[in-house]
């Protein structure tokens, strides 16, 4: 079997997004790839970490999926700050004689570092283009996570473990290992709270990741932390606005001084992203459709929102208010060009990670969340049958079936894009329906 089917039967997606199925991916023609070891979400601590303790597999995964590919070259995105990992990347792609290949770039410690389109540039000085994505401009980007899966897929080793940070207003911070579909309250517990009736609990990272309705779920291959903190902290109250009080605080108080559109990255990046004109068309001309169709540039990292708006309002929901609306009528943005130059401001107007932290409030909690053996031994386990992009994965197994850790439980619907899921522990087959697969060790 080729390296692409063993991604494929492995059920391999993104480990650091929105869960794209990464066979899909691979099967571009590019001229770079790219690893996402840019980490850029405060607090969040795996990707550093799974770099420092397995460097040969992801080299290794990285260079194999950048062969698939037909890059030319293999670059290793990683912040500047983390010298020792840097220096033991290095060293091991001389020591695997893969350094004609594969090189490790420095990036500033900013935000939002890795968010891919801003990988591209600070690695290839290239933009991709409005609403596009980094195959038009001959790039392929895969997390570190992501290339250890696929390391691990050519060793016969699909995905049933995720990593973790749990992190926060906590007594214990840790990064931990945990079979896929582990009830996420086990794994919010190993952060030495048991009673969370005054927290909130954030999936993923502190800008990006919404404030949890349930806590009750169960871990899926796209969570990679939880942040945990006090309901009245200033993050879960601003995340935790709704839509009608966004609009309405919006309206009272904008005072169109644009500095949401000069710090947003995509407008850094040359794209006609502006906020503040979103926030002029909400208040002030709702019907115009053409002033509401940029809203589709924005890739909602919340840095207008959460940082530069000196009035605290709500660029980002104006956006995806406009976003929503446009997707219902099925209309959509169309770029004017096709080629992009960064704004020659964007080195003046970089977030350092530092400032950013500060601002959210979460300084205290910055610290180390180091790799921990957790311990734990979910009894049952929920592997969900919709985890990735695409169509949900097809049971293949029935209640009462008894199944092994690795085993595959759920295939990719005939001709449709999807990933395969597997079973993560051994055991029982408690109950199959379209939405999950329960397994119970026996
Ligand atoms: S949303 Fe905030 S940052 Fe943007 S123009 Fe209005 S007041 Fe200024
Ligand atoms: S969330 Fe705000 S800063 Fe980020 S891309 Fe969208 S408009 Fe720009």
């Amino acid at each position: 079997m080729g390296l692409l089917e063993q991604i494929k039967d492995a059920g391999i997606i993104g480990a650091g997004g929105a869960g794209f199925p990464t066979h899909a991916k691979l099967t571009s023609e590019a001229e770079y790839i790219l690893l996402n070891g840019a980490e850029c979400e405060p607090l969040l601590r795996v990707d550093q970490q799974l770099m420092a303790m397995y460097p040969d597999e992801i080299i290794r995964g990285f260079e194999a999926a950048g062969r698939l590919v037909g890059a030319k070259k293999a670059l290793i995105g990683i912040k500047k700050k983390h010298k020792e990992v840097i220096e033991l990347l290095k060293e091991r792609i001389q020591a695997l004689s893969m350094g004609d290949y594969v090189g490790v770039h420095e990036l500033p410690d900013i935000y939002p570092a890795g968010d891919e389109q801003v990988l591209v540039y600070e690695l290839t000085g290239r933009v991709v283009p409005e609403t596009g994505i980094p195959i038009q401009v001959g790039c392929v980007v895969v997390n570190s996570e992501t290339a250890l899966n696929i390391y691990k897929a050519s060793q016969g080793q699909p995905v049933t473990e995720k990593y973790i940070t749990v992190a926060g207003d906590i007594p214990n911070r840790l990064t931990v290992k945990v079979p896929v579909g582990t009830p996420i309250m086990d794994v919010l517990k190993l952060s030495g709270i048991e009673d969370f009736s005054d927290y909130a609990v954030i999936d993923g990272g502190p800008m990006m990741g919404p404030v949890m309705a349930d806590i009750g779920g169960f871990v899926t291959k796209k969570n990679k932390g939880f942040v945990i903190l006090k309901k009245d902290h200033f993050l879960i109250r601003k995340k935790s606005v709704t839509m009608e009080q966004a609009k309405r605080v919006n309206k009272a108080t904008c005072e169109q001084c644009r500095m949401c559109t000069d710090m947003c990255p995509r407008y850094l990046l040359g794209h006609n992203m502006q906020p503040h004109k979103m926030m002029r068309v909400m208040n002030y001309s709702i019907d115009d459709l053409e002033g509401q169709k940029i809203a589709q540039l924005c890739c909602q990292c919340n840095m207008c929102e959460l940082f530069a708006c000196p009035a605290g309002l709500h660029p980002k929901m104006a956006n995806l208010y406009f976003k929503e609306k446009l997707a219902e009528q099925n209309i959509r943005y169309k770029p004017e060009k096709t080629e992009f130059e960064a704004r020659s401001v964007r080195p003046l107007r970089l977030v350092p990670s530092k400032r950013l932290i500060a601002r959210l409030g979460l300084r205290s909690f910055d610290l180390p969340a180091p790799m921990t053996e957790s311990g734990l031994v979910p009894q049952t386990i929920r592997i969900a049958t919709r985890q990735h992009v695409g169509a949900p994965a097809e049971p293949i197994v029935s209640a009462g079936a008894q199944v092994q850790a690795g085993q595959m439980i759920g295939r990719i619907p005939e001709g449709s894009l999807g990933a395969a899921i597997h079973a993560s522990i051994s055991g029982t087959v408690s109950e199959v329906t379209a939405d999950y697969i329960e397994i119970r060790r026996n």
